[in-house]
């Protein structure tokens, strides 16, 4: 849900469809932002969901064993994501939204050469149900930039932790995964780390 800023009118009447009905894939670093913003643990907010070798899923637990990518909880009684606050019937906001994986803050943007635009066939409803005009376009293309690295970055933190699996004559287990991704250090923890550092006179 990106609503609550560049698409209020729009997502004000919405029920949040968009947190309801997909299923959030998301990156070790969006998993890191979460846990540390919300103060949560990686278990208490993500779920291991069995993905298909064609789409090039993540984490493996053991040698030549099934992988699996990490998604967002739904809550089984509203069926919303774990993090969509319901404030009145057909009203809700997301709960993390400074924290919110990349993805959501870019839902629903594509850049095709360099340029924004509203992807066809959401359950926004189309291209008609957001206004470019009104939109912070740079800072979209920036965020669909990171989004891009970060599945890159997470892409080859997964084979490094496919690679340990590999080597190991014991089973991985959950745990074992959340404590990697916990101790993991990110391009984003290093930007976070250099906005932190006192300036140097
Ligand atoms: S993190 Fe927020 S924006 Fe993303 S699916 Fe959950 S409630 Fe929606
Ligand atoms: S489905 Fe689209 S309009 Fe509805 S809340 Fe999500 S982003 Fe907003």
């Amino acid at each position: 849900m990106n609503g609550s800023g560049a698409n209020l009118a729009g997502c004000a009447s919405c029920e949040g469809r968009c947190c309801r009905e997909y299923n959030v894939h998301v990156t070790i670093a969006d998993v890191r932002r979460l846990a540390a913003g919300m103060a949560l643990h990686p278990r208490e907010f993500v779920y291991l969901k069995e993905g298909k070798e064609e789409d090039n899923s993540d984490f493996r637990f053991k040698p030549g064993g099934p992988l699996y990518d990490l998604h967002l909880l739904h809550r089984p009684v509203t069926k919303g994501c774990v993090f969509l606050m319901e404030i009145a019937p057909g009203k809700a906001r997301c709960g993390a939204y400074v924290h919110r994986p990349i993805v959501c803050a870019t839902f629903p943007t594509s850049l095709a050469q360099g340029s924004v635009g509203i992807r066809e066939k959401t359950l926004c409803g189309g291209p008609d149900s957001w206004n470019l005009a009104t939109m912070d376009l740079p800072a979209y293309r920036r965020d669909i930039a990171r989004n891009r690295a970060a599945w890159s970055e997470h892409l080859r933190m997964a084979r490094e932790w496919n690679a340990r699996v590999d080597a190991s004559t014991r089973p991985a287990t959950e745990e074992q995964l959340y404590d990697f991704i916990l101790a993991a250090e990110t391009s984003e923890d290093a930007e976070q780390a250099d906005r932190s550092a006192p300036a140097s006179s």
